[in-house]
């Protein structure tokens, strides 16, 4: 019974923690708008939402998805975020147990699923969310058995100061800036909480999978489209596939490099 409980319970507590992130997502942007204030409402015609309009992932099935007052369409994006807070839950459930690790790392992927959408939307990856992550990683290293301190602290240094040089190359061959300083910030608070050791990995599976998004974007615009594509969508891609799937990669690693 328990063996259904506890995944299930995983299940619930990602999906309400994913509900909260659409708010962290929409207001954390907007100068100035508190995230706690004013209570959940409507986008389209401001009417507060109820509370049992307000279950994730229920209330979006439930409403037919359209808001009760004005019955205009709720984006997928609501859903969306839920479900994906609820599967990255369970999947640490899965991976960690009921352990230390499983808390510090579901307080992570809560914030790179924040980063995630806010760069997506915004290009921006905000420091509210980055900079407390960092020490916040280092000090949870002293409690797990997974990660060392040493890790941590030379995953914070090698994130945040091999990108400002990658970033800095970059702006000087081409006098443009292509990495922002978010996406150091953001880096380091990946080496914190993963150590050094997934750098390589995080660095080289997010530059792959920005160059085809790259590529795609400019077959779809014709060239000398400059369209801005994020970066930090693609560093936390590539933090969770080394979060979720380390045997793996590392049987990669030994059929290229053996
Ligand atoms: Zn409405």
């Amino acid at each position: 019974m328990l063996a259904l409980i506890l995944p299930g319970a995983a299940l619930v507590l990602g999906a309400v923690v994913g509900s909260f992130l659409n708010v962290v997502i929409v207001r954390l942007p907007q100068e100035g708008k508190s995230i706690a204030w004013p209570a959940s409402h409507c986008p389209r015609c401001q009417a507060p939402i109820r509370w049992y309009d307000n279950l994730p992932l229920v209330s979006f099935i439930l409403l037919g998805r359209r808001c009760r007052a004005c019955r205009q369409p709720i984006s997928w994006r609501y859903p969306l975020v839920e479900l994906l807070m609820a599967l990255l839950s369970l999947a640490l459930f899965h991976r960690f147990g009921l352990t230390p690790a499983f808390g510090v790392y579901f307080i992570f992927c809560a914030a790179l699923l924040a980063i995630f959408f806010i760069d997506y939307d915004h290009q921006i990856i905000p420091d509210l969310i980055s900079l407390p992550g960092i020490p916040l990683g280092f000090a949870a290293a002293f409690f797990l058995p997974q990660l060392s301190w040493q890790a941590s602290g030379l995953g914070i240094l090698l994130g945040g100061g091999t990108f400002y040089l990658v970033a800095l190359g970059y702006y000087l061959v081409t006098k443009r800036e292509g990495m922002g300083g978010g996406d150091i910030k953001l880096l380091a608070m990946l080496g914190a909480f993963l150590g050094w050791q997934a750098l390589p990995f995080t660095i080289l599976a997010s530059s792959v999978l920005g160059l085809i998004a790259g590529i795609g974007a400019m077959l779809r615009q014709g060239k000398g489209g400059q369209s801005v594509i994020p970066y930090g969508p693609f560093l936390i891609v590539a933090a969770w596939l080394w979060l979720f799937f380390p045997g793996q990669i590392i049987i990669l690693y030994l059929y290229l490099f053996r």
